[in-house]
């Protein structure tokens, strides 16, 4: 669904913000967070706390990458921006610092099948993207690579992207990705643990297709 620049959704954004430090996902703005609008892309201001933030605040960035508004926009408006054109399902992107999916960034190292659940990110593994200097368009292009045919990634010696259709599909794929490199990283204390091989994976992803879905009321 195409939405406008309205207030109401920068109100939103603003909350879904908030929501980053709530979480754990991120601590202080260690993060960055957008919205898909008609004209171009919403997104929160660079380096600013989110609880401080106002309308205002949010800076409306067009896909030519032209920003306008007060504030100066995310560091990371290219990648959001890149996202958005490549990805056109996509209406939120999500970037955090979160600890246990850095720490394992932190390696070079994505998500491999050490869990079913990697299929949440839509493959057999939840790649890493190659470090690059923030902001840079190439990371962005780094970015946006690791992301294909995925819903999330990894940034080497960074963070994480999760991708979504709103807000509230973005944050349970970014806590879903969090909880796994938790859950991978305390697997790796006893060793490496073995992986779900490719055909495996490929009934998981099968299997999720469908996975969940109550009949209606
Ligand atoms: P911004 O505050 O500029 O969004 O930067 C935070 C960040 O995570 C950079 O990668
Ligand atoms: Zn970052």
């Amino acid at each position: 669904m195409a939405h406008a620049d309205t207030t109401e959704l920068r109100e939103r954004l603003i909350e879904a913000a908030r929501r980053l430090n709530t979480t754990g996902l991120t601590r202080n703005n260690s993060g960055n967070l957008s919205h898909r609008v008609t004209t171009g892309f919403l997104v929160t201001p660079s380096g600013m706390p989110y609880d401080t933030l106002v309308a205002a605040d949010v800076v409306h960035v067009d896909l030519a990458g032209k920003a306008s508004g007060r504030r100066l926009p995310s560091s990371e408006w290219r990648f959001h921006r890149d996202v958005f054109v490549a990805r056109p399902e996509v209406d939120v992107v999500l970037h955090a610092h979160a600890p246990f999916a850095t720490s394992i960034a932190c390696h070079g190292r994505g998500i491999p099948a050490f869990h079913y659940m990697v299929a949440v990110a839509g493959g057999a593994d939840i790649r890493c993207a190659p470090y690059a200097t923030f902001g840079t368009e190439e990371l962005s292009a780094h970015a946006v690579a690791a992301l294909a045919g995925r819903r999330a990634c990894l940034l080497a010696n960074h963070g994480m992207i999760a991708l979504g259709a709103d807000f509230a599909s973005a944050f349970k794929l970014a806590i879903e990705v969090e909880t796994l490199a938790e859950m991978y990283w305390r697997a790796l204390q006893l060793g490496e643990p073995p992986l779900l091989d490719a055909a495996e994976m490929a009934r998981v992803l099968d299997k999720f297709v469908t996975y969940g879905r109550q009949p209606e009321e």
